[in-house]
Formats: C-alpha cells, sequence, structure tokens
C-alpha cells in the first residue's frame, strides 16, 4: 500500500530512504534546513570501508580522549561541557568502550557495510549514475611499530570475518603506488574497501529523485513535531504545515534535538571533521588512512582530499585552523613531496557526524511513536552504511522482512 512519507534530512541516509521508498511506490517528500551542498555527507572521505569493522567506542578510546583534551591539534577532541545530554552521552560511550562490545558490533557492522556496498553498485548500474565509486583497497599506512602490530592484528580480524585484508611491506607498498614517496614502514591493505566522490553520487541522487517524484523542500527547517496517542500528527517547519502517514527521522547530528520533542532521548553528539582539498596532481591512487595521524587521504575525482579529526564539541561550524594544520601537517609527513598550500588550508570545510555512544547507528521504529522511523547516528561510517540503511528504512515502512536483524540498532536500546 502506497504512504505518505516525510524525511526529515537529506544527509546520504535521507536520501536513500527516499530513494528506496520511493521505489516501493511511497509518495516521499524530503524536508531539509540546508540547501543540499555542504555537511558531512558532502565532506566526508568517501570510503565505502568494511574495514572500518572497529566502533569508535573501543577499549583505550575513552582514556586517549581524555589525555588529547589538552592537546589542540589531537586526531579526537572531546570538550567537557556541564550539559546533561553530554555527560549522558560520555556516560554510556565510557560504558561501550570495551572488548565484548567490539566482538559483538564487529559482524554487524561488516554485515551492513557489505550490503551496502553491493547497493550502491546495484544503484550505479541500474540507475546509469555516472558518479565515481573505485575499488582499489585502502592502506592503513603507519610509521611506528605500535600501531604496524595493531593495524596487522586488525587486518587478521577482518580476514576472520571474510573480509579481504593483509599487511604490506614497503616494497609492497611501492608496488601498489609507485609513484608516489611514502614515509611509512609498513600497513594493513584492505583490498575489500571502495572509494567514492560524494558529492557526485549526492547530487545525482537528488536529481534521480526529483525525476521521480520525490518532493524537496530546501532551506525549510523542522522546528516542532506534533504527537498525539503515539502518532506524529503534524510537522511543523518555518514555512509550513505537514503531515504524513510516516515520518523518518534522518536529520544528522541535529536528530537528538528533534526527538526530543517526541519525548525520545536519542544519545547522539556531533562529532565534527575536516577535509581539505587539492586540485594539484599528488599521484596518490590508493587511499590510505594515515594510521599515527587518523587521517583518510582519497583520490577523488579530479582532486585528492585529506579528512580528518573528531572534535566531539556541540553543533557548531566553526573552522579551528590548528586542527586543519594538523591534517595538512599529517599529510607530508606520510607523503614527504607533498605540501598543501595555505589557500587549500583556508578553503577547508567541516561536517558534523551523528555519534551515537556506542558507535552503532540507531535504525528502527521507536515503541514510544508509531509512525516514526529512525535512521541516525551512523558516526564515522554513514557513507558506508547509506544504502543500506535506506533499504532498511524503506522495508520497515512497508512492513517487509528486513534484509538485516535490526535488534543492535535499535533506537530504544539500552547503554
Ligand atoms: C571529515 C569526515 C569524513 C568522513 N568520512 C567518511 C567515510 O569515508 N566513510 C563513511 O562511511 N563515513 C564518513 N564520514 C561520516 C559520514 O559522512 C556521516 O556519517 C554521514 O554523512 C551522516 O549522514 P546523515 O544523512 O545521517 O547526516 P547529514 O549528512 O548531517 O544530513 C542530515 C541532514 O539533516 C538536515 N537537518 C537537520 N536538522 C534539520 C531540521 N530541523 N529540519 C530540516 N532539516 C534538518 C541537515 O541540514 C542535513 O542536511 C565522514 C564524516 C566527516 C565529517
Amino acid at each position: 500500500m502506497s504512504k505518505k512519507v516525510i524525511v526529515i534530512g537529506g544527509g546520504i541516509i535521507g536520501l536513500c530512504s527516499a530513494y528506496y521508498l520511493q521505489k516501493e511506490g511511497h509518495q516521499v517528500t524530503i524536508v531539509d534546513q540546508s540547501n543540499l551542498d555542504s555537511g558531512a555527507s558532502y565532506v566526508n572521505a568517501g570510503y565505502l570501508s568494511p574495514s572500518h569493522i572497529i566502533p569508535l567506542s573501543a577499549p583505550g578510546v575513552m582514556k586517549k580522549g581524555i589525555k588529547w583534551m589538552f592537546n589542540s591539534s589531537s586526531p579526537l577532541y572531546i570538550k567537557p561541557r556541564l550539559d546533561i545530554d553530554f555527560l549522558k552521552w560520555t556516560w554510556a560511550f565510557n560504558k561501550s568502550c570495551n572488548a565484548n562490545h567490539v566482538k559483538k558490533a564487529a559482524p554487524v557492522i561488516r554485515d551492513i557495510s557489505v550490503l551496502s556496498q553491493k547497493l550502491y553498485e546495484d544503484i550505479k548500474a541500474s540507475e546509469d549514475f555516472t558518479a565515481h565509486y573505485e575499488k582499489k583497497g585502502l592502506f592503513m599506512l603507519c610509521q611506528t611499530q605500535k600501531l604496524l602490530d595493531e593495524e596487522l592484528k586488525l587486518a587478521e580480524m577482518a580476514s576472520e570475518l571474510g573480509l579481504k585484508a593483509r599487511g604490506v611491506t614497503p616494497k609492497e607498498i611501492k608496488e601498489l603506488e609507485p609513484n608516489v614517496e611514502i614515509n611509512a614502514i609498513g600497513a594493513a591493505y584492505f583490498e575489500c574497501d571502495h572509494h567514492s566522490t560524494p558529492h557526485e553520487f549526492m547530487t545525482e541522487m537528488i536529481t534521480h529523485l526529483t525525476n521521480n517524484g520525490v518532493t524537496f523542500y530546501t532551506n525549510e527547517k523542522v522546528e516542532d513535531i506534533t504527537i498525539s496517542n503515539q502518532k506524529i500528527t503534524s510537522i511543523k517547519t518555518n514555512k509550513q504545515n505537514l503531515a504524513a502517514d510516516e515520518i523518518v527521522l534522518a536529520a544528522g547530528s541535529w536528530s537528538s534535538l528533534l526527538s526530543k520533542k517526541l519525548g525520545l532521548k536519542l544519545l547522539l553528539q556531533a562529532g565534527k571533521g575536516y577535509r581539505i582539498n587539492t586540485e594539484r596532481h599528488t599521484n596518490i591512487n590508493v587511499p590510505a588512512i594515515l594510521a599515527e595521524a587518523k587521517t583518510a587521504v582519497t583520490p577523488m575525482n579530479g582532486f585528492t582530499r585529506f579528512a580528518g579529526t573528531m572534535e566531539i564539541a556541540g553543533i557548531n561550524h566553526n573552522i579551528n585552523k590548528v586542527r586543519v594544520d594538523a591534517i595538512a601537517n599529517a599529510a607530508t609527513r606520510y607523503y614527504p613531496n607533498l605540501k598543501l598550500t595555505q589557500e587549500e588550508k583556508d578553503n577547508a570545510a567541516c561536517g558534523l557526524r551523528p555519534v551515537s555512544p556506542d558507535g552503532l547507528p540507531y535504525i528502527g521504529k521507536s515503541s514510544k511513536c508509531k509512525n516514526l522511523t529512525i535512521a541516525a547516528g551512523h558516526a564515522m561510517m554513514g557513507w558506508s552504511m547509506g544504502t543500506a540503511t535506506g533499504l532498511l528504512v524503506s522495508e520497515l515502512i512497508s512492513n517487509k522482512k528486513t534484509s538485516l536483524n535490526l535488534d543492535t540498532f535499535h533506537p530504544d536500546r539500552k547503554f
């Protein structure tokens, strides 16, 4: 049965939800407060990476976060704040930083990421999308033995989970990346990973959805949501009142604010990250994460992107130049012939990752509101999990059996 569905948020999660909902025959409207040209879904590193099987909340991360609080150029920064939501999130995050959680989360992350890769490929093939998409794997480049040992262990774990991954020596790195000087003592090489150019896919998807009857209300902010008898009855934007049979909350880092209007307590913090682009020829051919610096390097269509930092400091888009410099300096440490220019650094942009306390997304129907489906909190992996999340949302709303078991992603889960 065709339903009227409003999707709040037109990032990768909202667009992919709209894509599968529209394919099922539903009438879809996307409402977004922005012009759909910036934010996390545009500045990300473009990895579709099942290799990221370890969630952000892993053993030792909280300790590192506390140590790095006093380092203005560290890759992870948690700004201490006397804010009840932040304190609850920190408590839950700390509880999730354990080996047992990682063991449980890894296969689930693998499953949704692998499904997502397949769905990206299906979309590209069936809709004739020309957006850049490549399968060259991903290096975890290491400069210290400690990190190399950790990354090789991770590659082993990934292999045990059926993902293609192995350790490579500097000689093998040179064979795979012959035209670039790389300063690393070795790497884990995740052949299972793919990469893309985010704005190309986003733009093509928006055009496709528009051509297929999806309505877009852009520069329109959802300000209030009315609920009666456990059902959303109306959505108030700064321009109009809207109503629908089903609502999808895919508002990224803002989802927690909106969930409060429904009496829900979605624990979520914004994790700011930056990107620097260079259009100069870097000759970089294989994507890489500079392991010690936690900086991502992606050869995109016509430019190379350097992305990194996770700044848990509330919802804002302030650019911290010290952290931008840290990303640029890391690039030169690993690629000694590369120096990003002042102009490239001045053009840095940022986006907010929606970070749940256990590093896993919220995908599912909340028991407190019958016509609400939540799809948010994908943290560092929203690009990788976008298509699969969209499919799952559509299956839920269409009352179909979901392609994956969603228990681990339930929005009402306890921390
Ligand atoms: C630097 C960086 C690098 C990254 N690299 C990768 C990577 O390589 N691979 C990967 O998988 N992930 C990566 N990520 C993470 C990924 O980008 C995010 O997880 C993903 O983009 C989140 O998508 P989303 O649709 O949930 O949120 P968003 O893209 O933030 O979209 C949410 C939308 O909701 C809208 N909205 C919010 N509130 C309202 C409201 N009240 N009314 C109307 N509209 C509203 C916003 O305007 C926004 O457009 C990276 C992120 C960053 C910042």
